[in-house]
């Protein structure tokens, strides 16, 4: 099943260029802050499911071009994500890269604020008037099904709910003159598309054979196959739930393949993965400035 979500956070299921409200099948949707029903979803999929499923046969399609797509889950509790997860990626941005050569293996995992989440019908916004050079980094997401703490990896796949598409979009450092910690730089507004929409893990035979690709105004940039991960889906699990509980809903980016470059206001980018989905979003520039510039 693919599930978005809509509009003023209504829930959609998606069935190929349609979408059938099943919000009333979801309990607490709705805009109220924090929107983070869709945790409770998933966390409750086992009877909500076959609820959703039978709204879903009763409900009247709306062509999904109509609808703005929102973030499929807007208030995951956690973002995490792998750093330098594929070889090939590993020193292509030469003295801008925190990582050093290291792995995803060595150095662990990071955070994205929630607060970074913006979905298909949204747009990237680099901060006003800022020099600086921004990244996309096309990975896929995995969203979390179960809770999940010291879970060893031979049972982690348990725990996966899902597969999304997320651009890690990225401010880099200047070497010597700016050099933020991850989290600041990663986790601007809408510095995390994640979409359009959550195929759940059952239409997925292998998430560790599906092509990654991301187009810059069309140009191919990014194309890769999640097999290449250094630290795959299972090991991130293990990794990270021997650090912190994983809660359903959770996203993790498992990391960007080679092909990383910059964007500009007025590009269109474009990330699609196989078997899960893909969409476009625009760059612009905040319409504001910001009191601390970047
Ligand atoms: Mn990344």
């Amino acid at each position: 099943m693919k599930l978005a979500v809509f509009d003023d956070h209504r829930v959609g299921v998606i069935e190929g260029d349609q979408i059938y409200d099943v919000t009333d099948a979801v309990p607490g949707a709705g805009s109220a802050w924090p929107p983070m029903y869709m945790n409770a979803l998933i966390a409750n999929w086992k009877d909500l499911g076959p609820k959703i499923a039978a709204k879903r046969v009763g409900a009247e399609p709306v062509p999904l071009a109509s609808v703005k797509l929102l973030p499929p889950n807007p208030c995951p509790v956690h973002v995490i994500a792998a750093p330098a997860n594929y070889r090939k990626h590993i020193g292509e941005i030469g003295a801008r890269s925190v990582s050093k050569g290291r792995s995803a293996d060595q150095m662990g995992f990071f955070m994205k604020a929630t607060a970074s989440l913006v979905g298909a019908g949204g747009a990237i916004e680099l901060p006003k008037g800022s020099a600086r050079r921004f990244d996309h980094e096309s990975e896929l997401a995995v969203i979390i099904g179960r809770r999940a703490r010291n879970v060893p990896r031979a049972e982690a796949m348990g725990h996966v709910f899902g597969y999304s598409c997320l651009i890690d979009v990225t401010m880099r450092i200047e070497p010597g003159v700016a050099e933020e910690e991850r989290v600041t730089r990663k986790s601007f507004e809408t510095f995390t598309p994640l979409g359009p929409w959550i195929v759940t893990a059952d239409e997925v035979p292998d998430p560790h054979n599906l092509r990654n690709r991301l187009w810059v105004n069309g140009e191919p940039k990014q194309d890769a196959n999640t097999r290449d991960m250094i630290v795959n889906i299972p090991a991130l699990i293990e990794l990270i739930s021997s650090v912190m509980t994983l809660n359903p809903g959770d996203v993790i980016a498992s990391g960007t393949p080679e092909g990383v470059g910059p964007i500009a206001p007025g590009d269109k980018v474009r990330i699609g993965i196989e078997s899960v989905g893909e969409m476009t979003l625009p760059v612009l520039e905040a319409a504001v400035f910001s009191p601390r510039r970047f």
